[in-house]
């Protein structure tokens, strides 16, 4: 942990437990940049070829090297949240912006929210049909707006005034997404008539993608951007643009989830680790392993997240087959993996999983 720049206050907490936090009137020393993100959970080996492993591969890289330039040259944590999933939803591998899952209509409706840990400023829209970066939204809701969230149209308007241009929604079709809903369809068209339930299949709700990020003023901040689940329907949102449930940033700690979102927000797991930061004085790797792996299935629920401490350590537990995931720090390296057993992709730092 970098002491240096921070000061020990004891804080009142449960069990009494003392945690590291800044002084107000203490400047800190520069602090070395981190950015770590997902391309989403639930990855299906079966389903996954060789090329396609290689293109998430390349996205997750070029994400890392795109946030990472922002965090090097002193830029906010928030810039290059925002940088690093832009390219992510400019992608057709990943479940957010251009390859978004398609809703049981055949439409595509976009979700994402982004949090800064030091103002707790917050942004988040959902259900866009026409914005190519929703990510890119979530920030001017934030920035230049007196709300958190805006949904659907009145969001799309939002863009407008703020000079964002509307995209053709046939910018989001891609071939995989439209034959994964036709699956679902079938599944469920399958399920119905054999009266049986419509078996979990992870390829209907993961993909999504996230980002957390440590700038060298030793701020933090979050972001997560989605499709949601293929064959949603009903104006289904899911935990992606809700704050606390798949996004959140304060002072300590910084988180994106990737999973089944309605268990998501059931346990508000992104406020719910970085609770146990701040009130039980835990490490992000323990409490993110006690959120995802612990209180998410105990409902029945499964997925991922990745988290970050105000120390630098970082989280990036799941129990689903893979996930897509990826971190850079101070030798300016991608580090990038998706399989279960990809540990050595992910070395030298220190992971808890
Ligand atoms: N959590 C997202 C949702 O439920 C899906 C995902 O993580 O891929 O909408």
């Amino acid at each position: 942990m970098r002491l240096s720049s921070l000061s020990v206050l004891c804080v009142l907490a449960i069990g009494g437990a003392c945690a590291p936090v800044p002084a107000a009137d203490s400047p800190r020393a520069p602090v070395e940049p981190v950015l770590v993100i997902h391309g989403g959970a639930g990855v299906v080996r079966a389903g996954l070829s060789e090329a396609d492993a290689a293109a998430a591969r390349e996205a997750l890289a070029q994400a890392l090297r795109t946030g990472h330039a922002l965090l090097r040259d002193g830029r906010p944590a928030l810039d290059a949240v925002v940088a690093a999933i832009t390219v992510l939803e400019d992608d057709p591998s990943f479940n957010a912006g251009r390859g978004a899952v398609f809703t049981h209509e055949g439409r595509n409706e976009l979700d994402a929210s982004l949090m800064d840990g030091a103002s707790r400023a917050a942004g988040a829209v959902a259900g866009l049909r026409r914005i190519r970066n929703p990510i890119q939204l979530a920030r001017h809701v934030m920035d230049d707006s007196p709300h958190v969230m805006l949904v659907g149209e009145g969001a799309e308007t939002f863009a407008q005034d703020r000079g964002m241009a509307l995209v053709d929604p046939a910018w989001f079709h891609t071939d995989k997404r439209w034959q994964q809903l036709q699956k679902a369809r079938s599944d469920a068209d399958a399920a119905r008539n054999a009266q049986a339930a419509v078996a979990d299949d992870p390829l209907r709700y993961f993909g999504t993608v996230g980002a957390v990020a440590l700038d060298a003023s030793g701020a933090l901040a979050a972001g997560t951007s989605t499709g949601g689940m293929t064959d949603k329907r009903w104006g289904r949102v899911g935990d992606a643009p809700v704050i606390g449930a798949g996004t959140w940033a304060d002072a300590r700690c910084a988180v994106s989830g990737t999973g089944w979102g309605e268990y998501y927000l059931r346990t508000a797991a992104a406020h719910a680790i970085c609770s146990r930061v701040e009130l039980l004085g835990e490490g992000v790797d323990a409490a993110a392993e006690t959120v995802i792996n612990t209180d998410i299935p105990a409902l029945g629920g499964n997925g991922g997240a990745i988290a970050l401490g105000a120390d630098g350590r970082m989280a990036l537990p799941f129990n689903t087959e893979g996930m897509y995931r990826g971190w850079i720090g101070a030798d300016g390296v991608p580090h990038v993996a998706i399989g279960r057993d990809d540990v050595e992709a992910m070395a030298p730092e220190p992971i808890d999983r």
